[in-house]
């Protein structure tokens, strides 16, 4: 399948450029021209990678940038900014929004290609697995499949998020906040208490029969997946 970019340019002659180019190259292109546009389509089209004119109309560059990180569809998704500006302090204000990577206009294809195929590599390990394991556990994202050695293991849907979450990263200590940002959204409002009730629920479905309890509860730090203790 081609990995598909989402543009977000108002000015028509850059965007007949890279379309040309990108297209050439085998990327799969979609548009928006504005802010609120770009929000809508990243959400709806889900693409690998979004090149994010700073200079927008409706909401800029910055403002879409730390929106789109917020939602979690898009909080992963590598992001570069194209702008005009070139200036040090503007190029770490792009960086703490959220962006991956800055380019300043004007610039080449060949150095814009040059980006997105780094920012692509970096981001290839998560975006392209279509199956996460640790332990006897293995998660198949395509197929929305859960199992535990041979068994299926039937979740719902926070409950697999969350186990989803786990597997990206086996080991690491995330706090009931993180958990929330990550599997709720940060826009959402829910108590900490929700994380543990989903816990629960997931530490039942996957320890089912008396296996050996794959979730670390951290006293006063949070949870990790990891390997059992003998
Ligand atoms: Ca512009």
């Amino acid at each position: 399948m081609k990995p598909t970019i989402l543009l977000v340019e108002d000015e028509a002659a850059l965007i007949t450029l890279l379309r040309y180019n990108l297209e050439k190259e085998g990327f799969r292109l979609v548009e928006a021209h504005d802010g609120e546009e770009a929000l809508v389509v990243a959400k709806e089209e889900q693409p690998d990678l979004i090149l994010l004119d700073w200079m927008l109309p409706l909401l800029s560059g910055l403002h879409v940038c730390r929106q789109l990180r917020r939602e979690p569809a898009t909080r992963e998704t590598p992001i570069i900014l194209l702008t005009a500006r070139s200036e040090e302090t503007d190029k770490v204000r792009g960086l703490e929004s959220g962006a991956d990577d800055y380019i300043t206009k004007p610039f080449s294809p060949a150095e814009l290609l040059a980006r997105v195929r780094a920012v692509l590599r970096r981001a290839a390990p998560m975006a392209a697995a279509d199956e996460l394991s640790f332990e006897d556990l293995t998660m198949d994202l395509t197929a929305h499949r859960v199992r535990r050695g041979e068994r299926d293991l039937h979740l719902g849907p926070t409950e697999f998020r969350l186990l989803r979450h786990f597997l990206q990263q086996p080991g690491r200590v995330f706090s009931r906040e993180q958990l929330l940002d990550a599997v709720w959204g940060r826009d959402v409002y829910v108590e900490q208490r929700t994380v543990d009730v989903h816990i629960r629920r997931l530490r039942k479905a996957l320890n089912d029969g008396g296996l050996p309890d794959l979730i670390r509860t951290v006293r006063s730090a949070g949870y990790a997946l990891d390997r059992p203790v003998a």
